[in-house]
């Protein structure tokens, strides 16, 4: 029997407003515990919420880059459950009148292009964390991310396998990123996905019992899990057991998931309208000015590259993947001229060094104007590329002025031919093996040569001028 697999993604994102959702808490990852609190976030008695309205523009912006319909009359409900990280007892989310509904997205793997649709956008407010303490062996909690403003992005079941799911999130995710409604930074929780997995015989109509992998926050351990969960469940199916609803969690280190507790309806929460918070009126006039100011999205900026600048579709792809990277690359553009140049810079050295430091684009000390001189003055031949990589270094650890480093480290390339000729005669002279194996058609050779040639000059030489000096030497 063939199966295929039936994907759901919820995912919350923490928007990056300065302020939480019903209070003037600041909303900033970390901090001392329990020191971004006030009675509204941690739910005191008589404490009331207010709206931030930056909450309800973030959330316009999204549901509008997401194809959307807004609902012209949203209002908040209360989620009663009780969990030590609530405290409160009942979390302000929606349920009967969420935000935004029917939306979409297309999303492009490698078996073509498709469209996910979502089910519906709510905003809500974060909950508490409860730390373990094994040492002391009790459970701590921290208050400051109660009331951070979510979005819960709902998307229909459409996604049919991991790399659909992540070409979903990593869409998602840039999105988001591009409209500035938040940072998306996965290990510190800002965007984190629950997965409901089911699988059914291909061509069947129904679907399949689900379970759930709530809160996973690593694209990497998402994929992996959606591969497993549907193994696991295939193989109660074809040894004739039936599969749990349920809510499960994904142990990365073992690599598989273990039940938690079965999955509650939305009925077991006991939904009903906040009678503290207003109905929301969401003006076509609101939404066109939300819309008026709307940034513009990886797709437009995307097709901008290809018709303005000589780069690829490969190159355009990942320069539209963040907006750091995005607007790091057209600033160094703007300055320096060089669009194929800063492309290659973009995604060779500056990629390579987010990879290597583990850490966002957004991180990296990287000014345009210095990318822009490192780009100029290896066009114009005063320092080979090989010493660029080297500037380009000294700028992320140091934050050095490429020019003054240049003239500080004597680094500018030699490209004088009597110094270069000096230096290729002593080389010729000390290696007469090589000469005489390129002599006989060992053409390897001479890039051996040329490597002690540039060596010799500290790494200075013109290379173009260094080949044709040395050919000509070999030669004579
Ligand atoms: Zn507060």
């Amino acid at each position: 029997m063939q199966y295929e697999t039936v994907i759901g993604l919820e995912v919350h994102v923490e928007l990056s407003t300065a302020s939480k959702i019903f209070c003037s808490c600041e909303t900033t990852f970390g901090g001392d515990p329990n020191t971004h609190c006030c009675p509204v976030c941690t739910g005191l008695p008589g404490a009331l919420p207010v709206l931030n309205e930056q909450v309800v523009d973030y959330a316009i912006r999204t549901c509008l880059a997401t194809n959307c319909t807004i609902t012209p009359l949203t209002r908040f409900d209360r989620k009663n459950y009780f969990y030590p990280d609530l405290p409160k007892a009942y979390q302000i989310s929606q349920l009967h009148q969420p935000i935004g509904r029917n939306g979409f997205l297309d999303i492009t793997t490698e078996s073509g292009s498709k469209r996910i649709e979502i089910h519906e956008i709510h905003m809500e407010e974060d909950a508490g964390k409860l730390i373990h303490d094994p040492w002391e062996d009790c459970t701590l909690v921290d208050y400051n991310r109660c009331g951070v403003p979510l979005l819960e992005i709902v998307s229909e079941p459409d996604l049919r396998s991991a790399e659909e799911a992540l070409a979903y999130l990593e869409k998602l995710r840039s999105i988001l990123q591009f409209l500035g409604v938040s940072d998306c930074r996965m290990e510190q929780g800002s965007l984190r996905a629950d997965v409901n997995v089911s699988v059914r015989p291909v061509g069947s109509p129904v679907f399949g019992t689900r379970t759930e992998m709530k809160n996973m926050n690593s694209f990497k351990a998402i994929g992996r899990a959606i591969v497993a969960e549907a193994k696991r469940q295939i193989d109660l199916i074809e040894d004739g057991k039936t599969i749990r609803q349920e809510t499960r969690r994904w142990d990365e280190n073992k690599d598989s998931s273990f039940a938690m507790r079965s999955k509650e309806d939305a009925m077991d929460y006991r939904y009903f309208p906040d009678p503290d918070l207003v109905a929301i009126n969401i003006t076509p006039e609101w939404i066109e000015r939300v819309k008026a100011n709307l940034h513009e999205l990886p797709e437009s900026r995307r097709a901008r590259y290809l018709s303005d600048y000589q780069i690829s579709a490969y190159e355009a792809d990942v320069l539209t993947t963040n907006p750091a990277i995005a607007n790091l690359f057209e600033q160094t553009v703007a300055l320096s001229g060089k669009a194929k140049d800063a492309a290659s810079w973009m995604l060779g050295e500056f990629m390579l060094a987010c990879k290597d430091n583990e850490c966002e684009p957004q991180d990296l000390y990287m000014p345009a104007q210095s990318l822009a001189t490192l780009i100029t003055r290896v066009s114009e031949g005063v320092i080979n590329r090989n010493t660029a990589k080297k500037i380009f270094a000294a700028i992320l650890d140091s934050q050095v002025e490429p020019n003054d480093y240049i003239k500080k480290n004597g680094l500018r390339m030699v490209s004088n031919p009597d110094a270069l000729k000096d230096t290729i005669a002593k080389i010729l002279t000390a290696n007469p093996q090589s000469v005489s194996d390129f002599k006989a058609g060992k053409t390897q050779a001479k890039g051996f040569l040329v490597g002690q040639v540039m060596k010799a000059m500290q790494g200075k030489a013109d290379p173009q001028l260094l080949n044709q000096l040395l050919q000509e030497a070999l030669e004579a």
